[in-house]
C-alpha cells in the first residue's frame, strides 16, 4: 500500500525514522543524504523516502542550513 503522506510513510517503514534529520528550530524534516550510499539500495522503503523527503543535512547544532542563515548570518552556514 502507498503511504499518503510523510507520517504515513514513517509509519509504514519505521526503520526510515532513523535516517530523518529533524531541524530543532523549524522542524523542517528531510532524510540524511549519507542514508543514499549505504541504504538507497535497500528498495521499496528508499524509493518512498525518496519520494516523501528531500534531502537534509542538519549542521552541529541541530539546525537546518536555512536556520543557521537566518539566526547566525549569511556567514555562518
Ligand atoms: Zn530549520
Amino acid at each position: 500500500m502507498k503511504p499518503r503522506d510523510r507520517e504515513d510513510c514513517l509509519r509504514q517503514f519505521p526503520k526510515l525514522q532513523r535516517w530523518i534529520n529533524t531541524c530543532a528550530h523549524c522542524g523542517r524534516q528531510g532524510y540524511q543524504p549519507e542514508m543514499l550510499d549505504e541504504y538507497f539500495h535497500a528498495g521499496i522503503a528508499a524509493h518512498y523516502i525518496r519520494s516523501y523527503f528531500e534531502p537534509l543535512s542538519l549542521q552541529d547544532n541541530g539546525l537546518c542550513p536555512e536556520c543557521v542563515c537566518v539566526i547566525f548570518g549569511p556567514k555562518a552556514g
